[in-house]
């Protein structure tokens, strides 16, 4: 049969049917497997069998979950965990050794940053961050101790994009692994695998959810990396729970259909932002104002559901658009059916130094909207009253 398409495939994926001969996939709330007999038990702890032994290491419903990203992002393996940084972190310590050297882009998720310079330089894991906008720097920055090169497209909150079949090119010729955080395009809109990534992560909290219920993470791509990330996390144990697992394996049956809908809202507000004099600057990666609008088109299918701008007056008009929403949630999500507005400077990045800041072009009236699937006409109402 011919290779079915991303839709079918989000929605047909799907664990073996059990003797109740179920439509949809059942909830398996276990922590443990049982065995038939001593031959059986040993069999599977040494790796014979291909088993659920203990739901830290698997179970059917992150299975599930994770043969569907895999479908979805043309990958050879993964694995899924309780957070988006949950994957983040066991990924790279699991890959990485005492005296390596990651290569990052600038602008990443404020965690991931607090990660890198806060914690990973405990195990002597150091990291220099090139310019987005300067893909030669990398050549610059790259020393015999760097094993990966690690980048976001688009960025959190900029919405800023990179060439991910340049970062491709460059981390093949300098023989590194190429990690990409896919969280904001979601594997509807982009592949970084089909451009040269060999991992993908995934914060499933944000878009795979998509109506802000569960945390979740994954990471997938190359078969050898992945069981290294396995080895590692079946015994550290930042493992998926089964239940949401389970929520995210049915989100994603709609994962093509609402991000579709988020796109065409985004792109309305985008639109409508750009033409209002209370705006200095609006950065949406299908605008055609986009500094990088034509890798944007070249990378992804849509422009995802984010929408970055800077309010004209600083901090006190930032603070009165704030106020004056109502319609629009003022929370940290994003990818959320319900719209959400978020102020970077005061919140998730808020853990960062103003410089730090500065070269995440985090600017004090820079607002960021993830933009829902209530009508685009409501959605623009809102944004228009609070803007006078
Ligand atoms: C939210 C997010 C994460 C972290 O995911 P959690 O599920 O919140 O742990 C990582 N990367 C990006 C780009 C994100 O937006």
């Amino acid at each position: 049969m011919s290779k079915r398409n991303f839709e079918t495939e989000a929605i047909r994926t799907q664990m073996e049917r059990t003797q109740f001969l179920e439509h949809s996939s059942p909830l398996y709330l276990t922590s443990s497997f049982v065995f038939d007999d001593a031959e059986d038990m040993r069999a599977s702890f040494a790796e014979e069998k291909e088993r659920n032994i203990y739901s830290r290491y698997s179970n059917p419903n992150s299975n599930e979950f994770v043969d569907k990203v895999c479908k979805m992002e043309g990958a050879e393996a993964g694995f899924a965990f309780a957070s988006g940084m949950a994957a983040v972190f066991s990924t790279l310590a699991a890959l990485l050794e005492s005296g390596d050297h990651i290569l990052s882009a600038g602008k990443i998720f404020g965690s991931t940053h607090s990660l890198f310079n806060n914690y990973f330089p405990k195990w002597d894991i150091s990291h220099s961050y090139f310019e987005i906008d300067d893909f030669d720097s990398i050549d610059r920055l790259v020393t015999a101790t760097t094993k990966l090169i690690y980048a976001e497209s688009p960025t959190n909150p900029g919405v800023d994009i990179l060439d991910l079949e340049e970062l491709g090119k460059i981390a093949k010729r300098h023989n590194l692994i190429l990690v990409i955080d896919n969280c904001f395009a979601s594997p509807y809109l982009q592949r970084p695998i089909k451009f040269g990534a060999d991992l993908v992560i995934h914060s499933g909290t944000k878009l795979m959810d998509g109506q802000g219920r569960v945390l979740a993470g994954i990471t997938v791509g190359n078969v050898e990396l992945i069981d290294k990330i396995y080895r590692f996390s079946r015994i550290t144990g930042p493992a998926l729970s089964p239940f949401n697992a389970w929520v995210l394996s049915k989100s994603l049956e709609t994962l093509a259909i609402r991000v579709d809908r988020h796109c065409e809202n985004a792109l309305k507000v985008a639109q409508f932002l750009e033409g209002h004099e209370k705006t200095n600057w609006v950065k949406y990666p299908f605008l055609k104002s986009h500094p990088k609008y034509e890798v944007a088109k070249k990378q992804m299918k849509a422009g995802g559901c984010v929408v970055a701008f800077e309010i004209n007056g600083g901090l006190e008009a930032g603070r009165n658009f704030f106020d004056k929403i109502q319609l629009l949630s003022l929370s940290a999500n994003l990818g959320d059916s319900r719209s959400i507005v978020t102020h970077p400077a005061s919140t998730t990045h808020s853990k960062l130094t103003q410089k730090e800041r500065l070269i995440s072009n985090i600017s004090d009236g820079l607002i960021r909207i993830s933009v829902g699937l209530e009508h685009a006409d409501d959605i623009i109402l809102d944004i228009q009253q609070a803007l006078v």
